[in-house]
């Protein structure tokens, strides 16, 4: 294989325009991409046919608007080119008119009550900032999707409308610096971790299949304790999987980099080299995507849910994020002299004063029904936001805050005590793995991100947010005799002020809560607290005033968030009712009646053969049987109690009712299997999936 050979090939990228596009057109074009400038109408009929040839030429018949409604998911409608030629035949066509706008019906797809059902008209509009690709016959056009009146339907609009809000804030800011430049991008580097386990297993387990994670199961006797999964040596059916998947991101463009196993058994992690922010969310959603299919070619399944074992290291998705210009300036570059780089010093400060102000929107947009077994539950990160800084740039914020010198933490150079070993420069700091929010190097890393989520929705935030903070420090700069001295008065300021979301120790010790509510930072646990602060007028002016969302917006996007999680938990409450009356219930009866049998046998042979183990295991799994028959059927009324039309006590109910009844559900079944025979179990267990590959 030649790797540089097939890289892309399947997508109509910047090397393919140049080649088929005339040159005005292919100058245009890059204009928009480049500088975001708007594109130029009369464009579209050239670039349609350029494409439609290329992608007949990759054997395409057909081509789609593929978007990213708020499901989560992706969308897509198939349309061929052909059109009739008058004498019985065909010919192949696209149209500008079609490359650019389709109009499809939106009553199906969430609007979060934005929208009467009878106003069903939907446009999906072409992105031409995101490459378009052929995959399986198809010829994708990467596409937003508004309504009739304008309001946003997807998730990569408002992604687009928060780039450029940053963009013109973020320049406002270089020009105070006396830099110009043409546009500011931001990049976004998704590290995606996932779970492959055998089609077989997956097949066995209802649970695995309607709510994508285990609803019973007893816990594995040799789970992650040792620690030995990690950058573990690959089984040759993962590696060849994974070999699989490269191949088919790097035909499509996606610039797949690192691949290792993760630390829980079965698990495994992908990153890709970094990109444009809206690059990249079509990259991680055709990943995702592909993960799937491509595990199903090899008789497995990919396991994208944050937590499909209890007990057992869930997947996040770490979001690496910086901001660039076009002349590659990297704003979070901190250079060898931070202490004296003051446009890092205030974009460092714009960062940290976005993310205290509006720590409640940036939770509330990783928060999922499936992401609520990570955060703040049993591993980090935790479900409070604070910023990590490391030892240099933490020391450098702390003089400023202090008012003492800077004393520079040197990156030292390492050795491992062995002649023959080459000396390596060290970083200027260590890791630390659980912050929710985390310099590295020269860009941040926002941890707190399911490994299913759409990342074009976190990003928006960090974008607005920022963005935000950038404008007020440039309506206060612009115009300063000596901006020296007004920058670093405005930077000691707003340090001060937000030095309370800086931690820079172990975010899941147990000194962090206690501390962190001290300091008056926000910590919920479930997505319908989350979610709640997403109503606030502040939380959602701010999205106003950058021209992100729309009020109406801001509240349509909150309450599907919040019918999307009623509607999660109790497809999950369901099922576990099923589960337990059905198979596990009559499982643990059939076990007790076997040992009964036993025991009547035994007595019937001579009343001398001793009966205790069976005595004790019947009494035993008899009692948590009717306890596992009450636990249910208290699930059962509770969930009928709940009026799931009204989404805020709705949610409510269900984090606070609900979950708290599955959990007691679960616990009772889990120490039922634990002492039940394995041949009348009705399900495979922990062991048989985490090690059936
Ligand atoms: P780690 O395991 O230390 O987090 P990885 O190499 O797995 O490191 O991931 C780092 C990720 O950060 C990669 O996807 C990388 O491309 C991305 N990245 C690096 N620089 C930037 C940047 N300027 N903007 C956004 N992402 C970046
Ligand atoms: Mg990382």
């Amino acid at each position: 294989m030649n790797l540089p050979e097939i890289f892309g090939e399947n997508v109509f990228n910047d090397r393919v325009q140049k080649e088929r596009l005339p040159k005005e057109v292919y100058k245009a074009l890059r204009a928009t991409i480049e500088s975001g400038k708007r594109l130029d109408a009369s464009i579209a009929g050239p670039v349609a046919a350029a494409m439609k040839d290329w992608a007949v030429s990759k054997g395409a018949t057909h081509y789609t608007h593929w978007f990213q409604p708020l499901t989560g998911l992706t969308a897509e409608k198939h349309d061929s080119f052909i059109e009739p030629d008058g004498d019985d035949s065909v010919i192949m066509r696209l149209t500008g008119k079609c490359l650019t706008v389709g109009e499809s019906d939106a009553s199906s797809f969430p609007s979060g009550g934005s929208r009467a059902t009878y106003m069903a008209r939907g446009y999906t509009a072409w992105d031409p900032t995101s490459p378009a690709f052929v995959k399986d016959g198809t010829l994708y056009i990467p596409s937003i999707f508004v309504s009739y009146t304008g309001e946003t339907l997807d998730k990569k609009a408002p992604l687009l409308r928060s780039m450029t809000a940053l963009n013109i804030q973020a320049k406002r800011i270089l020009k105070v610096f006396g830099i110009d430049c043409k546009k500011v991008s931001t990049t976004v580097g998704p590290e995606q971790e996932y779970f492959i386990i055998s089609q077989k297993q997956y097949e066995k387990r209802k649970d695995l299949q309607l709510t994508g994670r285990t609803l019973f199961g007893a816990k594995v006797t040799r789970g992650q304790e040792l620690e030995e999964h990690y950058y573990g040596a690959l089984n040759p059916k993962i590696a060849a999987y994974m070999r699989d998947l490269d191949n088919e991101l790097w035909k499509l463009g996606i610039l797949s980099k690192t691949k290792h196993n993760e630390v829980a058994p079965a698990q495994h992690e992908m990153a890709p080299i970094y990109t444009t922010s809206n690059v990249a969310v079509d990259g991680n959603m055709l990943t995702m995507e592909l993960m799937k299919t491509v595990a199903q070619r090899h008789g497995l399944v990919c396991l994208l849910h944050e937590k499909p074992f209890k007990g057992i290291n869930g997947s996040g998705k770490h979001n690496n994020f910086s901001m660039s210009t076009d002349g590659g300036l990297n704003l979070l570059d901190p250079g060898d002299h931070p202490e004296t780089n003051t446009l890092f010093k205030l974009v460092l400060t714009a960062i940290i004063k976005a993310v205290d102000d509006y720590q409640g929107i940036l939770r509330a947009s990783v928060a999922t029904a499936a992401n609520d077994h990570r955060l703040g539950a049993d591993e980090a990160p935790p479900a409070i936001v604070s910023v990590y800084l490391g030892d240099q740039i933490g020391a450098l914020v702390d003089s400023i805050v202090n008012g003492k010198d800077y004393v520079p933490v040197k990156a030292g150079k390492g050795s491992i005590g062995v002649p023959e070993s080459p000396i390596f420069p060290k970083d200027a700091t260590d890791r630390n793995r659980t912050s929710p929010f985390a310099f590295t190097g020269n860009k941040f890393e926002f941890r707190m991100l399911g490994s299913a989520a759409n990342v074009a929705t976190p990003n928006t935030v960090i974008n607005t947010i920022i963005a935000d903070a950038f404008m007020q420090f440039a309506d206060e700069l612009e115009g300063k005799e000596n901006i020296e001295s007004a920058v670093n008065e405005l930077i000691e300021r707003e340090l001060k002020a937000h030095y309370r979301i800086i931690y820079n120790l172990d975010g899941y010790g147990p000194d962090w809560e206690p501390e962190a509510e001290r300091r008056g930072l926000l910590n919920h646990k479930n997505t319908a607290d989350a979610v709640a602060v997403r109503f606030e007028d502040k939380n959602v002016e701010v999205f106003v005033r950058q021209g992100v969302y729309t009020k109406q917006e801001a509240f349509a996007r909150a309450n599907i968030q919040l019918e999307n999680y009623v509607k999660i938990i109790n497809i999950e409450a369901l099922t576990m009712i099923k589960m337990a009356q059905q198979d596990i219930i009559p499982a643990i009866s059939n076990y007790v009646a076997s040992l009964c049998s036993t025991v009547a046998i035994k007595q019937a042979v001579n009343a001398n053969i001793p009966f205790d183990t069976e005595k004790e295991i019947i009494t035993k799994l008899a009692t948590l049987e009717d306890n596992l028959y009450k636990a249910t059927a208290k699930l059962e009324a509770d969930l009928a109690k709940i009026n799931k039309e009204e989404v805020i006590s709705a949610s409510q109910a269900m984090a606070h009712i609900i979950v708290p009844d599955m959990d007691a559900v679960r616990a009772i079944a889990d120490e039922a299997e634990n002492i039940t025979a394995t041949s009348f179990w009705p399900f495979p267990s922990y062991f048989d999936i985490l090690y059936g590959v």
